[in-house]
């Protein structure tokens, strides 16, 4: 079908210069975990563009194309069992930005998709191609037939369900078409994409937006307002499965940025992937998912991510979790990830140069979280023991559904290992009990997260408010105190009367000295009185522009949703706490400029009261004596007092003036606001509240530097009276530490030091007698030797006892058994669930026909092991310690046998 196989990264390049070549700005990959708070990461490529298709932006350019990272969480079942579904992949896009529309995006994607490998494109037999429209849809349809040369019977129809494209809010929408490659009929059966996905692969869809949606109910379910001013286009090709295509694989777990990680977990494991028989199909599943999760947790570590018991933390947990075990599973108990990983870097590393330069951070974060999840499965198999035992006792065969459960809530303990605990002990599970406390669980939530959805998504209910009543009077910068009327109280997104003493809602005012949320800044705090009573305010947000909306508890009395006037008053020492972090980050911002040059420029920031922390772009850890500096400069500014004002001015303007503006903050078109500190020192558009001085903030006092993924350091301080606090707390510690080691701060880092060593020398010589003592055993050992068949035998176990250790004993009882009598000492250790074993026999034992290999191998398949060796020394190990008896049963056999 193809000309010739094309790498990963060819493909890449090839799509990305395809759409250069029509005129596209090439733009990289965003961060995975862009900030979008209805999804956990990037999902699709268009994400990063979202603001300029909801018309919150205007983009910089007409048409762009990217290759972006994406996660998709729902899919982590499907990875192993589909041959198509990965949870992190590459969407190749094109997008169109009111430019080109359908016409445009079915010519460019047909001739990269069909052109000739030699003229660009990606060269597949244009007879294989089939592609779905919408029913309604005839433009599509013509433009197909009219560009493609596509025949009806390969144009296929498919409804709103697969073929339209909303986000799940109002905003805009569209038909898509999808394009799909038929992989032939021993696949599937025939009739295109509707009849069989697996043998017709979507390889891309694209996505035309020419609606308003004024409604969203469900994919296939919404109102749709109108026209949209000006169309876009927004595609996304599946690199991954392109990759398999043209590499003439049979699914994305055997393309060539993937395969090498199955490679190595079968060098490691010993099983092979692809294997026929009874077990083949269910292993080949554990090879893909480890090495789709090996990659997946490759990259999201990249990005920052660490493990952690919820959000992206958990995914990420689940992922490297998923991973270690299905290696256990294929019968490899070692830590696996040091093995993997590096094999995924060295695949991944071409197009991500992040994962190579912060590989040692990686590398720290994944070999923890194995190292933890090798302690929960100890740990858990002791509880396992524990219900088991309980259960014997009581008579029982069955491990109650609530014990599994919390064996698995708790412990992180996965089901298929409670099972297969339990079968080898003779037991069963309440899998029917699991599974319905499971669903509970899950159904839970579930419920969370659509409460935390219908938070973002229904504006509509805002939208309302604010054209019934106008924007709201803000009034943040001039007063910390307004008197205000209701304009509309809301609980759970619907109007209500009145809220009761303890409830939670919103509240809307005509005017409010209240900051809502925004550019890094968080919401003010206080009160808000009543005749009667009053609310404290938990958070302010502006869900539509122009609309201030409070959320807030009554802590006294009873809100009505008429009360005649409120008195609205924010807590002025929260808001000084919030001033001077927020002036804060703009002066550690200047500093960071100052010291690092120009290029170090902020992509995020977070300020509450006391607290900042600033993102920027830097590829390398910053060193102390830098972030020292970066501390100077700010105190130093601090100390200048710098008068701190702003202005409204145009966005051109602010431009001239050298103001920062960041990507993804959204300005009203017409005035932007350019805070100053210093005159040009630092300038930046923003919307914050400030110190009049610089002075004011006290103190800036940095507390940490630390990577946030791909080319992304986070630097934290604290201000005011928080950063004394910090100091004093430190001064404090060392207080403590001086009188505890009775000596001068100064010398304080010289004592500890020598401490340490002293530890690690005190160590070495426990060692040392442990080593004396096991050995001091030897002579107990050669004393209980038995008489079998006229040899002497020792066939002992010990406990604890590592390999290097019972080679030691071995021989050294061997020679204890002086004489001319046969002597033949056998020793099985066990430490840390492995299993070591050692046979020492003297000449006259070899003279009698016994060999020490042999009866290593007699005893090796009781240990589920191997080993082997010569006539007088052999040893061996296995990973089986519960059968220890067995295997010295078979040495004693085969001795008296001799
Ligand atoms: P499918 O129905 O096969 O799950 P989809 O309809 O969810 O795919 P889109 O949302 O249209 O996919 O995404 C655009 C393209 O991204 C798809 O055509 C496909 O090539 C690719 N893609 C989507 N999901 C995955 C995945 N989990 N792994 C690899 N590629 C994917
Ligand atoms: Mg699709």
């Amino acid at each position: 079908m193809n000309e010739r196989h094309l790498s990963s990264a060819e493909i890449r390049n090839r799509f990305l210069a395809h759409f250069e070549q029509r005129g596209h700005t090439v733009v990289p990959s965003a961060s995975l975990l862009l900030d979008d708070p209805n999804l956990l990461f990037v999902n699709a490529g268009m994400v990063p563009f979202k603001p300029y298709f909801l018309g919150q932006e205007t983009p910089p350019f007409r048409r762009a194309t990217s290759v972006q990272k994406c996660v998709r969480t729902l899919d982590i079942e499907e990875v192993g069992k589909t041959t198509r579904h990965g949870t992190f992949f590459q969407m190749n896009g094109n997008f169109s930005f009111g430019d080109y529309f359908k016409e445009g995006a079915i010519q460019y994607a047909w001739e990269l998709v069909t052109n000739p490998q030699s003229e660009g494109g990606l060269g597949f037999d244009p007879d294989l191609i089939w592609v779905t429209v919408l029913p309604e849809d005839d433009e599509a349809r013509h433009f197909w037939k009219s560009v493609a040369g596509l025949p009806d019977e390969r144009i296929q129809p498919r409804g709103l369900k697969d073929n339209y494209w909303n986000m799940g809010v109002p905003g805009p929408g569209g038909p898509c078409s999808e394009i799909y490659v038929d992989r032939g009929p021993a696949y599937g059966p025939d009739g295109g994409p509707d009849a069989d996905e697996d043998r017709f692969l979507e390889i891309w869809n694209l996505v035309f937006m020419q609606e308003e949606l004024s409604a969203v109910r469900a994919k296939d379910d919404f109102d749709i307002a109108g026209p949209l001013p000006s169309k876009n286009i927004d595609t996304g090709m599946g690199l991954e499965r392109v990759a398999y295509l043209l590499q003439g694989k049979q699914n994305l777990y055997e393309i060539d940025t993937v395969f090498p990680v199955i490679e190595k977990a079968m060098e490691l494991s010993g099983k092979k992937y692809g294997a026929s028989g009874a077990d083949g199909h269910v292993d080949d599943v554990r090879f893909r998912v480890v090495a789709d999760h090996v990659r997946s947790s490759l990259m999201l570590i990249g990005d920052g991510v660490t493990p952690g018991n919820e959000g992206r933390g958990y995914v990420l947990r689940r992922l490297l979790r998923r991973a270690v075990r299905n290696m256990r599973l294929l019968g490899y108990q070692d830590p696996a990830l040091p093995e993997l990983l590096p094999v995924s870097r060295d695949r991944m590393g071409e197009s991500y140069p992040e994962l190579v330069s912060g590989w040692d951070r990686i590398a720290q974060v994944a070999y923890a979280e194995e190292d933890a999840f090798r302690k929960t499965l100890q740990a858990g198999t002791q509880i396992f023991d524990l219900a088991a035992s309980e259960v014997r006792e009581s008579g029982a065969t069955t491990i109650p559904g609530d014990r599994a459960f919390a064996l698995h809530d708790t412990y992180g303990f996965p089901i298929d290992l409670t099972l297969e605990m339990a079968a080898e002990a003779g037991l069963s599970v309440d899998e029917p009990g699991f599974r319905q406390l499971m669903s509970e669980q899950r159904e839970r939530a579930k419920a969370d997260a659509r409460a935390k959805k219908g938070q973002h998504a229904d504006t509509a209910v805002y939208r309302d408010i604010l054209d019934a009543n106008g924007p709201t009077e803000w009034l943040a910068y001039e007063t910390l105190e307004t008197e205000s009327r209701p304009l509309a109280l809301l609980r759970e997104g619907a109007a209500v009367g009145a809220l009761a003493t303890g409830e939670i809602g919103e509240l809307v005012l005509d005017r409010t000295p209240f900051y809502a949320e925004s550019g890094g800044q968080v919401a003010d705090a206080g009160v808000i009185e009543f005749e009667g009573g009053a609310v404290e305010v938990l958070d302010v947000q502006r869900p539509v522009r122009g609309l201030v909306v409070h959320q807030v508890r009554v802590v006294d009395g009873e809100l009505p949703a008429d009360a005649a006037l409120l008195h609205a008053r924010v807590d002025p020492q929260w808001r000084i706490g919030a001033r001077q972090a927020h002036s804060g980050t703009h002066i550690v911002h200047a500093a960071l400029r100052e010291v690092l040059g120009p290029t170090a420029l902020q992509s995020g920031s977070y300020n509450r009261p006391g607290y900042l922390r600033l993102d920027f772009g830097w590829l390398n850890a910053l060193s102390p004596d830098q972030v020292r500096e970066i501390e100077q400069v700010a105190n130093n500014a601090l100390r200048a007092d710098l008068a701190v004002a702003w202005e409204y001015m145009t966005l051109s303007q602010a431009k001239d003036w050298g103001a920062l503006a960041l990507f993804g903050e959204t300005y009203d078109d017409q005035k932007v606001r350019v805070v100053e500190i210093g005159g040009p020192w630092s300038r930046e558009l923003c919307g914050g509240t400030h110190v009049d001085h610089s002075s004011q903030v006290g103190t800036v006092v940095v507390t940490g530097e630390s990577s946030v993924g791909s080319g992304n350091r986070r630097i934290e301080a604290l201000t005011g009276v928080e950063g004394f606090s910090y100091l004093a707390r430190e001064r404090d510690v060392v207080g403590q530490l001086s009188t505890l080691l009775k000596a001068q701060p100064d010398d304080l880092v010289g004592r500890v030091g020598d401490l340490v060593d002293r530890l690690k020398q005190v160590e070495k010589e426990m060692e040392r007698i442990r080593l004396q003592q096991l050995l001091s055993g030897g002579a107990a050992l050669a004393e209980g030797a038995t008489d079998v068949n006229g040899v002497r035998l020792v066939a002992q176990r010990l406990d604890g006892a590592g390999g290097g250790d019972v080679r030691t004993l071995a021989t050294d009882v061997r020679a204890r058994l002086t004489g001319d009598a046969p002597a033949v000492v056998v020793l099985v250790g066990a430490a840390d669930g492995k299993a070591a074993i050692v046979a020492a026999l003297n000449d006259a034992a070899q003279a009698r026909g016994l060999a020490a290999g042999d009866l290593v191998r007699a005893a090796a398949p009781f240990l589920d092991g191997k080993g082997g060796g010569k006539a007088d020394l052999a040893q061996g190990g296995g990973t089986d310690v519960t059968r220890i008896d067995e295997a010295l049963a078979a040495v004693t056999a085969a001795v008296a046998s001799a």
